[in-house]
């Protein structure tokens, strides 16, 4: 008898144990929901919501899945990542972990086409951005989509011999502008890849920041970014005045590659096209000289990205463009294009690779560079 209530004592503080256990797992899963504002009755709109939902608890392998298959085969399928850095660097469950989501919109708008607007809050609350997806039920099973494609319409499309053009209704470009981008590109080509086959590029020319930032799947975003390429889809898009950006024509002409390096993949376009149309390579170069007589920064410094202004891009990609100088002065052009197709060089063994290939020490190097810097 004694020993049966000892027993139903311990079996009631397991039991204790067991529901706080359980309760705590409910509030922490709380804590990590996707909360939506919309009227879920509809039997259409709660399976969308648990579809974003499952999406926002997947990692990084298994996000693909949730997009239209005709992205299967691409690298970047949610072009999100061309402005938004989390949406770059986080998996949709990590950006669940660590903000707040909440579903503000989501409409049908036929039988299998509807859109969803989501929310993206910092834990403390403020406000990070609004993605727009389109979601499109094919044969029973929801997919998201981007925007892009759906957005098309409100862009004027004047395709020209090398270049088609996307134009934001409030731009007025000549059609000579338009032309003479296009020569842009064909004399790009025969500098840099002579003899290749030319190809054609999409161009959106967006004249506000909210035009730029649909054609990445945003509604609301508190960045700035002047303009972007998606080498995999072959479009690029910029928000200025002028047709011709040779900095994202180079990007283009080169297409996609496996390095990741960026000293390369920012170097030739800079070096080519200028950092962006209104400030040229040399202009990026007479910059980096005041910065190194003011003791603004060092190679160290300048080539890992330390620079304190984050803000200004025309020190980081100026000396990117410098090292690519470099290369093309002592090994030509076609080396340089060599390193930057080649997968195993990166930022890390870029310098140790181009002292071994110049018999002189990496310091020796470093110093050789800086001459360019230098140079009137
Ligand atoms: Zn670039």
């Amino acid at each position: 008898m004694r020993r049966n209530i000892k027993q139903f004592k311990m079996r009631k503080i397991l039991l204790f144990l067991f529901w706080n256990i359980i309760l705590l797992c409910g509030n922490y899963l709380k804590a990590q929901n996707v909360y939506e504002v919309i009227d879920s009755t509809d039997i259409k709109i709660e399976a969308r919501i648990n579809f974003i939902r499952n999406y926002f608890a997947g990692d990084r392998e298994q996000a693909k899945e949730f997009w239209h298959p005709k992205y299967q085969q691409k690298k970047d399928y949610n072009y999100a990542v061309f402005i938004d850095a989390v949406s770059r660097n986080f998996s949709p469950k990590d950006i669940r972990k660590n903000n707040k989501l909440l579903i503000s919109e989501l409409e049908m708008l036929n039988d299998t086409l509807s859109y969803c607007k989501i929310e993206v809050f910092t834990l403390d609350g403020l406000h990070y951005l609004t993605y727009k997806y389109f979601i499109i039920d094919i044969n029973g099973k929801l997919f998201f989509d981007n925007c892009l494609p759906y957005e098309l319409s409100r862009f004027q499309n004047v395709p020209t011999e090398y270049l088609d053009f996307y134009i934001s209704p409030y731009h007025t470009i000549s059609r000579s502008a338009l032309t003479s981008a296009s020569k842009t590109v064909d004399s790009l080509y025969n500098v840099l890849r002579p003899g290749q086959n030319k190809e054609k590029f999409k161009i959106f020319m967006c004249s506000n920041i909210e035009e730029m930032d649909i054609l990445s799947n945003m509604t609301k975003y508190y960045g700035y970014v002047g303009g972007f390429t998606n080498m995999e889809e072959k479009y690029a898009v910029y928000a200025y005045d002028s047709p011709i950006h040779k900095h994202e024509f180079v990007h283009l002409i080169l297409g996609k590659r496996s390095g990741m390096g960026y000293i390369l993949g920012e170097g030739i376009p800079t070096l080519y096209g200028g950092v962006s149309p209104q400030i040229s390579y040399y202009e990026g170069r007479m910059e980096l000289q005041e910065g190194y007589r003011k003791a603004l920064y060092n190679f160290e410094k300048l080539y890992n990205r330390e620079i304190s202004n984050a803000k200004n891009n025309v020190p980081s990609y100026t000396i990117a463009a410098v090292v690519c100088e470099y290369i093309r002065r002592k090994f030509g052009l076609d080396e340089l294009l060599a390193l930057y197709y080649n997968p195993n060089i990166n930022d890390d063994n870029l310098l140790v690779e181009l002292a071994r290939k110049s018999l002189i020490t990496k310091e020796r190097l470093i110093d050789e560079i800086e001459v360019i810097i230098f140079e009137k």
